[in-house]
């Protein structure tokens, strides 16, 4: 059909002259529709260039041929007969082209590849299956110019007839240049988008390469117009797929980040830490179950959930993190100089330790200069003549040293023990004797009132004997000074004894350091807010530093020195009195400097959330303690006994030891001779001991002591009686045995329902029997699903008591409704022994 319709047609136009004229003109027609004036002018110049090879053969090898080639010109293209050097010519640009086009080829999929990999992977599939669709549009769009092509041709081929072997040469030429020339003026979008490696842009160049060197003759023709109309259309859908890329970008680009997520955390913080916004965490926690707001918080599991939910990496960090380090932050030796001791005197009451702390403070040569105005701010600093220093801590007693160690501050670095020489040791003088030796701390006997002719120092030393302080004197190695507090005597002994002690402990900080200091005293003052008298440990405390204390934070605002004077500095062991504070902290709480007020904020809310957390829960707080508690299968049960005579004491501390056992033994904290005091409130109150009184009451101070912190007293005055109650509570401790009789078993044969809501069993009992009131544990597949009672039992519609083995019945089982058919019923007595020791 085409053959004849061509055949007519290419007769119509014979010469070849005139052909070629025809021809130029029609590219050039065609070209002024749309393209620009460059690409005409080239494709002219080459067809000249070319024509002169190309005019000798052409029409009449072309006629024969051309109906051939007219239905499938493409592969009639390279093959048959055409003119020799036309021939040659096109093959070797055709094989350079083709090179040239493979070596693009290349890169491009070297570059779409480069492109892919950069890409995430969801991302990258996306663009696999575009690039597939190009793919399948291209070989689409080669096909339609193919097809084109080949009706193309019919009308003018005719003269094509030769053209059709010459045409590729001609139009590869011609299309080489106009594709070099046109690419910048028809595409010049593509430019940037050729230097972004992206597919689609390569898609569109290798199609619209394919185009110019294999559609020659379409594109010359009509082609030309839709080649232009594909082109635009191309470069539009690149855009846009461009655009869609760098939307898609979002998620892809988004930054993966190691969150550092403590114990708990809100979810707005644990939002910041992400990068995520609170509302989609809160809407993935929701998903998960867990409907929280942003400022509740959730514990660490949940968060690693949350952040791997997003795509990130949880690093989980302790709650404690969050604290200040003291304990790992080491200063150098070489930055290490000494320090003045910090002491604490200690001593039964009217012993003389308000005197004797006056006495050397009246020694004080600073004071003496400054006309002996002195300031109570908890702790004060001597000069002695030589220049050295001592820190005493001007809360005479075991209260304050006691509350210090309950929280784990040990300041004190020497003890004076004050015992008057006309009194001898008492309960207290044994107290802090016990409490010193607990806190390791050296100790320093001051035997004091020797001035008052009734004294007898050397039966001290002899006494202290009893209590494993052996005095230097005695050949021991605890120094020991004869002093009077009243009269003034051996003052420079006792501080020179210190001194020693002091040389001996080598005493050393690094001063040059952000402060750490700790409080001896705080109050809040009308006029001035909360005040804290804190002893430097180490660093330089310095007007201006932000601070933490405790759970309260501040900034230094001034410090105030023993002696009134306000001061810029305060080193190691220096006592000063802080203006600044935010709250006011507890005695023992540590002064710690920090680098800014957001940091100093941080520990103090993490420290509150722990004083929160102490307060509002008494179980264990998390299952490593849990553990841990279990683990040492001993449970001390903790007592502080105080009797009238050293005798009962003895005898009863040795009766309790005896009533230990392998789970649980009695830990006397403290026993001692005398009525019970404030002090041995504080040292039960930190273990939660109730204090045994043998013969003895506490006075009015542990009353009231005991009624705030909640300390048990227990009076006896048979010992017995006393080991009997103890036993008891140990017992208690250890709680009642539990023991459970298994009587019947029974297999749930079908459910039925009872009542409006309820659901019955139908049970056949298979062993034992089942009683009405009994607990019940319902297992299915030997999993427990609950543990209930019968609350109703029944036979044939009667209510019934007992049911034996071998029978059915019917029961109702205490709040719950989870029974299927085939479920397990074990049915037992709980009987609740009491333990005994
Ligand atoms: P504290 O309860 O341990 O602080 O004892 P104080 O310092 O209050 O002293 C109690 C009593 O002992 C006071 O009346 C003092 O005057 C007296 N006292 C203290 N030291 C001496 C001393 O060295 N010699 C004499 N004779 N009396 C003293």
């Amino acid at each position: 059909m085409t053959d004849q319709s061509d055949k007519p047609k290419l007769g119509t136009r014979p010469p070849l002259g005139l052909k070629r004229t025809v021809e130029t003109g029609k590219v050039k027609q065609s070209f002024s529709h749309g393209r620009s004036n460059t690409v005409v002018v080239e494709v002219k110049k080459r067809r000249i260039l070319g024509r002169p090879g190309e005019a000798p053969p052409p029409a009449p090898a072309a006629e024969a041929p051309a109906p051939a080639p007219a239905p499938a010109p493409k592969p009639a293209a390279p093959a048959p007969k055409p003119a020799a050097p036309q021939r040659r010519l096109s093959e070797g640009e055709e094989i350079a082209r083709r090179k040239e086009e493979m070596e693009r080829f290349q890169r491009e999929a070297e570059e779409a590849r480069m492109a892919a990999l950069e890409d995430a992977r969801r991302r990258e599939d996306r663009s696999k299956a575009e690039q597939s669709e190009d793919e399948r549009r291209r070989a689409e769009e080669n096909r339609k110019a193919e097809e084109e092509a080949a009706k193309a041709p019919a009308p003018e081929a005719s003269a094509a007839e030769t053209a059709e072997p010459d045409a590729p040469a001609e139009a590869e030429a011609g299309s080489d240049e106009a594709r070099v020339h046109r690419r910048p003026a028809a595409a010049p979008a593509h430019a940037p988008k050729r230097a972004e490696p992206h597919r689609p842009g390569h898609g569109r160049v290798r199609e619209e390469r394919r185009h110019s060197g294999k559609l020659t003759v379409s594109r010359a023709l009509s082609g030309d117009e839709g080649n232009r109309a594909r082109s635009l259309a191309a470069l539009k859908r690149a855009r846009e797929k461009e655009k869609r890329a760098h939307q898609t970008s979002g998620p892809s680009a988004k930054q993966y980040r190691d969150v550092d997520v403590p114990e708990a955390i809100t979810v707005q913080e644990l939002a910041k830490r992400m990068g995520e916004r609170g509302a989609d965490l809160v809407k993935a926690l929701f998903k998960m179950g867990t409907p929280v707001t942003i400022t509740e918080t959730i514990d660490q599991d949940t968060a690693e959930l949350l952040i791997e939910e997003f795509g990130h990496r949880i690093n989980r960090v302790s709650e404690s993190d969050v604290d200040i380090q003291t304990e790992t932050d080491v200063d150098a030796p070489e930055t290490l100089k000494p320090r003045p001791p910090v002491v604490t005197i200690m001593g039964h009451v009217d012993h003389g330790k308000t005197s004797l702390l006056d006495a050397i403070r009246g020694a004080d040569v600073v004071s003496g200069e400054a006309g002996g105005i002195t300031q109570h701010i908890g702790a004060y600093q001597v000069a002695m003549k030589d220049k050295s220093k001592v820190t005493f801590l001007d809360t005479p007693g075991h209260e304050a040293f006691t509350e210090m160690r309950m929280r784990g501050a040990n300041v004190t670095d020497i003890v004076v023990l004050v015992v008057a020489a006309d009194d001898g040791l008492k309960p207290q003088s044994i107290e802090a004797i016990n409490h010193t030796k607990a806190a390791g701390v050296p100790m320093i006997v001051a035997i004091n009132k020797v001035d008052k002719p009734e004294a007898k120092p050397q039966k001290i030393r002899e006494e202290l004997l009893q209590h494993e302080i052996i005095v230097e004197a005695m050949g021991g190695d605890v120094q020991d000074v004869e002093v009077s507090a009243k009269a003034k005597t051996n003052l420079d002994g006792l501080i020179d004894a210190i001194n020693l002690q002091a040389e001996i402990l080598e005493l050393k900080a690094n001063p040059d350091r952000a402060a750490e200091a700790t409080v001896v005293e705080a109050k809040l003052d009308k006029g001035r807010g909360p005040l804290a008298t804190v002893l430097v440990q180490r660093g330089t405390l310095k007007v201006g530093d932000v601070i933490v204390v405790g759970a309260a934070s501040g900034k230094v605002r001034a410090m105030i020195d023993d002696h009134g004077r306000q001061v810029k500095e305060a080193g190691p062991s220096a006592p000063v009195e802080v203006l600044g504070l935010s709250a006011v902290p507890h005695a023992g709480d540590q002064l710690t400097v920090v680098e800014n007020e957001a940091r100093a904020r941080e520990v103090a809310t993490y420290r509150q959330g722990v004083l929160d957390k102490k307060r509002t829960t008494t179980a264990p707080v998390s299952l490593e303690n849990m553990f841990a508690n279990r683990a040492s299968t001993t449970i001390e049960f903790p007592v502080v006994v105080k009797a009238d005579v050293q005798g009962s004491s003895e005898a009863i501390v040795s009766a309790l030891n005896k009533i230990s056992t392998d789970e649980i033994r009695v830990r006397v904290l403290h026993s001692g001779v005398g009525a019970i005091t404030e002090s041995d409130v504080t040292l039960a109150s930190s273990t939660g001991a109730p204090i045994i009184g043998f013969n003895v009451r506490p006075n009015a101070k542990a009353r009231e002591a005991a009624a705030r912190t909640k300390v048990e007293f227990r009076y006896y005055d048979v010992i017995y009686h006393l080991t009997d109650w103890v036993r008891g509570a140990m017992a208690g401790e250890l709680g009642p045995e539990i023991i459970e009789n298994v009587v019947g078993r029974a297999k749930v044969q079908e459910v039925f329902p009872a009542g409006k809501r309820d659901k019955a069993a139908g049970l056949l009992v298979l062993e034992g029997n089942i009683r009405k009131g009994l607990h019940a544990r319902l297992t299915r597949e030997d999993v427990i699903v609950s543990k209930t009672t019968i609350s109703s039992l029944r036979r044939f519609k009667d209510d019934v008591a007992q049911v034996t083995a071998g029978l059915e019945c019917g029961v109702l089982l205490a709040d719950t409704n989870d029974i299927k058919a085939g479920d397990n019923l074990e049915v037992f007595e709980v009987e609740e022994r009491a333990r005994t020791l």
